[in-house]
């Protein structure tokens, strides 16, 4: 009993979890696929246009952006 549990239908559309390919954390925060990709170097794997990604990967994600902002601020000033 109880073993059924642990085996969710595979959904990927709506499964409640980070998309970064391995990661099995709680979303947290949707962003653009491209830019979780190009710019934050994260392997994702989701369809459509956007990716949730846990609290980690949302760091990650988010350092990674900031970063490019700020060169771009800088090269503009
Ligand atoms: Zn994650």
């Amino acid at each position: 009993m109880g073993s059924y549990m642990k085996r969710e239908r595979k959904s990927k559309r709506k499964k409640k979890t980070c998309d970064v390919r391995g990661c099995d954390e709680k979303k947290k925060k949707s962003v653009p696929i491209g830019k979780a990709k190009n710019k934050a170097d994260l392997d994702v794997d989701a369809d459509g246009t956007s990716a949730y990604l846990c609290k980690k990967h949302w760091k990650e994600f988010k350092k990674a952006t900031k970063k490019e902002r700020e060169m771009r601020r800088l090269s503009w000033d």
